[in-house]
């Protein structure tokens, strides 16, 4: 790698972690600070560990972002790079990673209209290109697949293997984007129909995945007979909230019970561990949820990845805030 230029830049998987603070239910409940950020880089367990045994206390990673950082901050220095390759013809994904209340919707949200403003800003900035903007919005719950810019929710749309363009959505719709202003419009439908299926479910956000998906495209203006045309997907993942792929409640009889595992967290989880760790590990099983799937091209290969890990900072969550940091440790 060339010396001086941030790692960032240059990973196919970038992996942050961001602490938020405590919320106003956790204020109420006396919840104490159980995390702390003691640099951009490391994030330790700063409570007597008399409760339950937390080893190791510190973990460390290319970027920590702490209570105070905005959300503006975090897609400057954790997604950017990767969201801007996808204007370049490389599939990029990010994702929002967390038990449920972490924070992932909140970022998720801010980090999609930071990346919104940037891919119009670079639009204004590359006169020589034209660009078509396309979008699309699922939610994967129960392994169903859902379209979220059509207001009725019929039946689970298909999963098609298709020769030259990959697996494909069966009659998913995709609206095309006029402008920045249009296209946020569009996101905040999918955004309106998820919380639809909130009310309908009342553990839905906790259990289910949302992707809203953009098709870039560009094409040189000049010598339309010789065009070099770029077309790739970014991905914007909520995801299910991480406690439905922790094998950690050992203590409660809920545990084996199978609904409260999800098939397409645990998937992305093993998919993303393997695709850490190098090309010789073999096989990828993409094909084992309806999650890797939908996602297969755009993650591995030649495609980047941004995981923004989100943890509650309060002592009652702490073991899955630290399940959360050995997810993110693993997939690095
Ligand atoms: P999740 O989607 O992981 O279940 P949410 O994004 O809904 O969690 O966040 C849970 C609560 O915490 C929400 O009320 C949200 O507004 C708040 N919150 C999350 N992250 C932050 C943050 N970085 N700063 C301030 N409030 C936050
Ligand atoms: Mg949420």
């Amino acid at each position: 790698s060339t010396p001086g230029r941030p790692r960032v830049r240059e990973e196919k998987i970038v992996v942050t972690v961001r602490l938020r603070p405590l919320n106003k239910r956790e204020h109420l409940a006396k919840d104490q600070v159980a995390w702390d950020c003691i640099d951009d880089h490391a994030i330790v367990f700063k409570h007597p560990p008399q409760e339950r045994s937390i080893q190791p206390t510190s973990f460390t990673f290319d970027k920590v972002f702490g209570p105070t950082s905005l959300t503006e901050t975090v897609y400057e220095e954790g997604v950017k790079n990767v969201a801007l390759s996808a204007l370049m013809g490389i599939n990029a994904t990010i994702f929002a990673y967390g038990q449920t209340s972490s924070g992932k919707t909140y970022t998720m949200r801010g980090i999609t209209e930071n990346a919104v403003n940037d891919i119009y800003k670079h639009i204004m900035k590359t006169p020589e290109r034209d660009f078509t903007i396309k979008i699309s919005g699922l939610e994967i719950y129960n392994e169903n697949v859902r379209d979220l810019l059509k207001s009725e929710s019929g039946r689970s749309l298909k999963l098609l293997d298709d020769p030259e363009k990959g697996v494909v959505v069966e009659k998913l719709v995709e609206e095309r984007a006029n402008n920045d202003q249009h296209l946020r419009h569009l996101i905040s439908i999918c955004e309106a129909q998820r919380q639809v299926g909130e009310t309908a479910l009342n553990d839905n956000s906790s259990r289910s995945h949302q992707i809203i998906r953009l098709t870039i495209e560009s094409t040189l203006r000049e010598n339309s007979d010789c065009v070099r045309s770029f077309i790739a997907s970014l991905n914007f993942v909520d995801l299910a909230g991480s406690e439905r792929a922790s094998q950690t409640h050992t203590e409660g009889a809920r545990l084996r019970e199978g609904c409260h595992i999800n098939l397409s967290l645990m998937t992305l989880t093993t998919v993303i561990r393997k695709l850490s760790v190098g090309k010789s590990s073999g096989h990828i099983p993409y094909r084992n949820s309806k999650l890797t799937r939908i996602l297969q091209h755009s993650l591995g290969g030649n495609a980047r990845t941004a995981i923004i890990c989100n943890m509650s900072p309060a002592l009652s969550h702490v073991e899955q805030s630290r399940n959360t940091l050995f997810f993110a440790t693993r997939a690095k």
